[in-house]
């Protein structure tokens, strides 16, 4: 017995804020006779969000959760409760009932979430017709608007900020395509897609793939787009650029920040509540037992699923002890209807593969889909499995294959 207590009392406290995907994929990744694990979340369930592309674009009902308990190793502890204030001087975490847990290491990953403030308009216009980046009501509500369209313009817009997954704001845009073109009503239907960027999709060689597709498939796009605000009753999409963009409807992807939570000391945030650390260990800048994986972090690298994996394995290693570090991996399947897909390939070293369109990567998609809360529950059994498929993907080789 008293062995048993020296052994308990020498285990490292982790308080992992946020049991999302980076949250519940590190605190599975974490040794039960090394640590003691806790993650707190506001609410019970684990959220498979890229689902809410299938639910808004071909009205899929499959369930998007799973109870956050169900997907985390029995060892680890669970609490749900909102976190109000994380103190990085004083090392704790203070839920909303005023409790304070201190820890030996806290990791953030509280995701991103949508804010309406910034584009005038963007909230009734989510009234009425939807999003796909916020909740399953709202995926719903997109759903509902394609099925009561018979003609006029549908705008999907890019509003200027952060947001999540690169591809999705293109994933819907190809999707939508394909339900009116399948609905036998395309030739009534203007599908415009509008954004900030200088084209449609950001990285040049993606590009060279994706704007070849949209007019091969009659969708009209406007570039340097960048949302100012939205009049819902006039149905017309204003840009800070002068241009006015008419609708009959409109589907936006909302500019994203970090939740709202006190930091202490408050400039680890940046001006969108994002946490700032460091690229390659997501150590949060001066606090050697703190870490931000995911959505939350403000690092240079995309808002998915697949970062916030790679990164909880490097947080996980690191809090082993070893000399563990973030390639900066992208892997972003992009969905581009039909059956097809590509893959948005790149790391710090090497910018965007143009990887090619074909079954097998939309396929890919859809497998992982499938695996996603057995990825999470069971590391011990995927980890080979995704270290063969990233080694056999990695940027440097791929480069050589596809110009
Ligand atoms: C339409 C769409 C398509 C996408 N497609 C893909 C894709 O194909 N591939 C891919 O890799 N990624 C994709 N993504 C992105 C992916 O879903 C996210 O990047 C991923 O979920 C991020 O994980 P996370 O752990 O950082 O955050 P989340 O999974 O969002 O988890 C954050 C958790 O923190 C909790 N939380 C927040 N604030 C608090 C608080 N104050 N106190 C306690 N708990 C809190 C939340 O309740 C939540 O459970 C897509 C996203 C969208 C919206």
């Amino acid at each position: 017995m008293i062995g048993a207590k020296t052994m308990s009392s020498v285990k490292k406290k982790v308080i992992i804020i946020g049991g999302g995907t980076g949250g519940a994929m590190l605190a599975n990744r974490l040794p039960r006779d090394e640590f003691e694990v806790t993650i707190i979340d506001r609410q019970p369930y684990n959220y498979f969000w890229p689902w809410l592309l299938y639910i808004a674009f071909r009205g899929s009902r499959r369930p998007i959760k799973r109870e956050i308990r169900s997907v985390l190793k029995h060892w680890v502890n669970f609490i749900q409760s909102d976190v109000r204030v994380i103190n990085l001087k004083d090392k704790y975490v203070e839920l909303e009932s005023g409790k304070r847990l201190d820890y030996d290491y806290v990791v953030i990953a509280t995701g991103a979430t949508v804010d309406y403030s910034r584009v005038p308009g963007l909230d009734k216009v989510t009234e009425m017709y939807g999003n796909y980046h916020s909740n399953e009501e709202n995926a719903w509500r997109v759903w509902q608007t394609l099925n009561s369209m018979r003609e006029g313009t549908l705008a999907v817009i890019l509003a200027p900020g952060a947001y999540r997954c690169p591809p999705s704001p293109l994933e819907g845009t190809f999707l939508a395509e394909e339900f009116f073109r399948r609905r036998g009503l395309r030739d009534k239907v203007r599908i415009v897609f509008a954004t900030f960027y200088p084209r449609p999709y950001p990285a040049e060689p993606i590009n060279e793939l994706i704007e070849p597709l949209l007019k091969e498939r009659g969708i009209d796009y406007i570039t340097f787009y960048t949302l100012d605000h939205i009049d819902p009753e006039k149905r017309v999409a204003y840009s800070m650029e002068g241009e006015e963009l008419k609708f009959d409807a409109a589907i936006v992807i909302p500019p994203h920040v970090g939740v709202d939570i006190k930091y202490v000391p408050d400039d680890v945030l940046d001006s969108d509540r994002f946490v700032q650390a460091d690229k390659f260990t997501n150590m949060i800048k001066g606090f050697d037992d703190a870490f931000v994986i995911g959505d939350a972090s403000a690092l240079p690298v995309a808002k998915t699923g697949v970062t916030a994996h790679l990164q909880a394995d490097v947080v996980a290693r690191i809090l082993q002890g070893e000399d563990a570090h973030n390639t900066g991996r992208t892997n972003c399947p992009f969905d581009v209807g039909y059956g097809l897909g590509t893959f948005v390939i790149s790391d710090f070293n090497n910018s965007t593969i143009k990887y090619p369109i074909n079954r097998i990567n939309h396929l890919f998609k859809v497998a992982f889909a499938a695996a996603y809360w057995d990825i999470i529950l069971y590391p011990e059994l995927w980890d080979s499995i995704f270290e063969a498929y990233f080694e056999a993907t990695e940027p440097a080789k791929l480069r050589y294959l596809y110009r």
